[in-house]
C-alpha cells in the first residue's frame, strides 16, 4: 500500500529538531537562526501530516531583520566592488549546487511536487538566478554625454547605479526557491540587502539558503528571512516597516494591491508579479502534436500551480473536437502519485485550503452546466494519502468567456476549452480578461504568429512553445498581472537608483 511518513529535509543549522524528530524552521536574522513569537505547523500536501514547526516572526524579529539589513548596507557589503560581489554570487550558485540534494528534499517536502520537476527546474534555476545576475551587473553599460557650457570648457555626464537599500521580498509557494532567488539574486547583485518573507506554506528552502550564505562568506545581515503569514504577521510587518526602501512581490493580485497600499506610506517603489488567467490559442494550421504536448504541460505542470499556466484553451473550430479528444487522452494518461516515483506526472495541490478553493471551481463549473471532458473531482488515493490535497486533472467545455471559470484564476490542474472561428475574434476574446500575464500561440503561419503575438495584451507571448525562459529577457505581467518588469537589465531598473554625475571640465 502506498503510504508516506511525514518527512522534511535534512538541514544543518537552519533546522534543529524538536521532540518527535520534527524539524524546527527558524528565522534567519543577522546571520543567525532565531526563534519567533510562536510556532506554526507546516503540513505535508501529501497526507496533511505535520512535517515541520516554523518560528513566526513578530514585529520585533522583523524589525531586527530590517535593522540588520540596514547595518549591512554600511558594512563590508556596502564597500565591496562589483567584481567582489560577482564572486560572492558565483559562490552562492555553487553553494546551492553543492547542497542540491538538501534543497531538493526541502522543496519537495514543502510542496509535494514531483521530484523530477524540482530536480530539473526549481533547484537549478535557484542557482542560475545568482549566476545570471552576476553576469548582468558585470557587463552592464552606462550612459555618457558630453555637453557644452557658456565658458566653452564643457562638461561631461555619466550615470552610475547605486543600490536602493533594504529590499523587502515577499514570495509565493508555487516555485519557492526559484521565485525567491529570482529577486534575491538581482537585489544582491546590485548591492542591496534583503529581508525575505517566504510563503508560510514553503519555509524550508529560504531557511536553508541562510546556511549557504554563511558558508559563502556573505556578511551578516545581507540576507535575512522572516517567517509567517500576511496580514497581522511577518508579511504586513515587513511591508509596512519604514526601514524597507523597496518591496518586490510575487503572488495573488489582491495581495499585490494590499502591498502597493502599504508601500504608498513612504512613497516606496514596488515590483509586482501577480496572477494570471492565461490563454492558449490553437490555430487549425498548428503542428498538432506539438500543440497538444505544449498545452498539456501548460495546463498540468506543477498541478496547474504555475502563474504562466494555461486555464483557457481557444481552439479553431475545424480541429476543436480532435484537440479536445487529444487533451482528454493526455490528461487521463497523467499519473497521479508521490514525488519520488519517476512516473508521477501530477502531485497534490499545496494545501487543503487551496484544494477547497480549486474544488469550489470544480463545483461551480458543474452548477453552470459545463461539460466535464475529464476529471472534475478527487482521485481515490490509498492509505493516509486520502488526507492529502489531491485533485483530478480536469478539462471542461460548454461554457463561455463570461463564466467565472473563464475569468477567474483557479490555480489548479484545470482548463476550459472553447472553440473560435477567426483570428480577430480570438484576439478580442483572449484580451477580454482583467489579467494579462502570458499566452501561448500555436500556428505554423508566420505572419499570423507575429500579428497575434503583437495584439495580445500580455507581458509574455510564446509562439509554438511554453515556459521557455531566457533569464535576460523582460518578465512581468500586463493589466492586473503585474507592475514593472524583472529579468536581465530590466531588474536593474528596480534594484538600483540611477544617479547622474555632471562634471564641469
Ligand atoms: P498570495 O498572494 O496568497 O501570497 C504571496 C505572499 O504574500 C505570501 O508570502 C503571503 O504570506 C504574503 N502575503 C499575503 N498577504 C499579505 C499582506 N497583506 N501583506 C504582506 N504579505 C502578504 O499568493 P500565493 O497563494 O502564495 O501564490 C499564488 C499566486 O501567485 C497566484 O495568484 C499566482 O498567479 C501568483 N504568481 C505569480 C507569478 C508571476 O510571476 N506573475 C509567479 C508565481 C505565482
Amino acid at each position: 500500500m502506498l503510504t508516506t511518513e511525514p518527512k522534511a529535509a535534512s538541514h544543518g543549522a537552519s533546522a534543529a529538531t524538536a521532540d518527535g524528530g520534527i524539524p524546527l524552521i527558524r528565522n534567519f536574522i543577522d546571520g543567525e537562526y532565531l526563534d519567533g513569537t510562536r510556532w506554526f505547523d507546516k503540513r505535508s500536501p501529501l497526507n496533511h501530516a505535520v512535517i515541520a514547526r516554523v518560528a513566526e516572526a513578530g514585529r520585533e524579529q522583523v524589525d531586527a531583520a530590517v535593522q540588520a539589513a540596514r547595518a549591512a548596507l554600511h558594512g563590508p557589503w556596502g564597500t565591496m566592488t562589483v567584481n567582489e560581489r560577482v564572486d560572492v554570487l558565483y559562490a552562492l550558485a555553487d553553494g546551492i549546487n553543492r547542497r542540491f540534494d538538501d534543497f531538493l528534499a526541502a522543496e519537495v517536502a514543502d510542496t509535494g511536487k514531483p521530484m523530477s520537476l524540482a530536480r530539473h527546474i526549481d533547484i537549478p534555476r535557484g542557482a542560475a538566478n545568482f549566476r545570471v545576475f552576476a553576469d548582468v551587473v558585470k557587463n552592464v553599460p552606462t550612459e555618457f554625454f558630453e555637453m557644452s557650457t557658456p565658458d566653452g570648457a564643457g562638461a561631461i555626464n555619466y550615470a552610475m547605479r547605486r543600490p536602493v537599500g533594504v529590499v523587502g521580498v515577499i514570495c509565493p509557494w508555487n516555485l519557492p526557491l526559484l521565485l525567491m532567488t529570482w529577486k534575491v539574486g538581482p537585489a544582491l547583485a546590485c548591492g542591496n540587502t534583503v529581508v525575505v518573507k517566504p510563503s508560510e506554506e514553503t519555509p524550508q528552502t529560504a531557511a536553508l539558503l541562510g546556511e549557504v550564505m554563511n558558508a559563502a562568506g556573505v556578511p551578516r545581515g545581507v540576507y535575512n528571512v522572516v517567517h509567517g503569514f500576511g496580514p497581522g504577521s511577518a508579511g504586513e510587518f515587513l511591508t509596512t516597516h519604514p526601514g524597507v526602501n523597496a518591496i518586490t512581490f510575487t503572488g495573488e493580485t489582491r495581495t499585490g494591491a494590499a502591498i502597493m497600499k502599504a508601500a504608498a506610506d513612504g512613497a516606496r517603489p514596488v515590483s509586482l508579479e501577480m496572477g494570471g488567467k492565461n490563454a492558449a490559442i490553437v490555430f487549425a494550421d498548428c503542428d498538432f502534436d506539438a500543440a497538444v504536448e505544449g498545452t498539456l504541460r501548460s495546463c498540468f505542470a506543477n498541478a496547474g500551480q504555475v502563474c504562466l499556466g494555461t486555464e483557457r484553451v481557444y481552439v479553431e473550430r475545424p480541429v476543436f473536437e480532435k484537440f479536445v479528444a487529444a487533451l482528454k487522452a493526455g490528461a487521463e494518461a497523467l499519473r497521479i502519485g508521490l514525488p519520488d516515483d519517476p512516473a508521477t506526472g501530477l502531485g497534490p495541490l499545496i494545501s487543503e485550503e487551496h484544494r477547497r478553493k480549486v474544488l469550489s471551481y470544480y463545483a461551480k463549473a458543474a452548477e453552470l452546466g459545463a461539460t466535464v471532458v475529464t476529471g472534475g473531482g478527487v482521485p481515490d488515493m490509498p492509505g493516509n494519502l486520502k488526507e492529502g490535497a489531491w485533485v483530478q486533472p480536469t478539462l471542461w467545455t460548454g461554457l463561455g468567456d463570461d463564466s467565472p471559470i473563464a475569468r477567474e484564476e483557479i490555480f489548479g490542474p484545470c482548463a476550459l476549452i472553447m472553440p473560435f472561428d477567426s483570428e480577430q475574434e480570438v484576439i478580442r476574446r483572449a484580451n477580454d480578461n482583467p489579467y494579462g500575464l502570458a499566452t501561448a500561440i500555436w500556428t505554423t503561419h508566420l505572419s499570423r504568429a507575429h500579428r497575434v503575438a503583437a495584439s495580445i495584451e500580455v507581458g509574455i507571448a510564446w509562439v509554438n512553445s511554453w515556459f521557455l525562459r531566457d533569464l535576460r529577457t523582460p518578465f512581468g505581467g500586463a493589466k492586473q498581472s503585474g507592475i514593472g518588469r524583472e529579468g536581465g537589465v530590466h531588474s536593474l531598473e528596480f534594484y538600483t537608483e540611477l544617479k547622474n554625475v555632471c562634471v564641469k571640465l
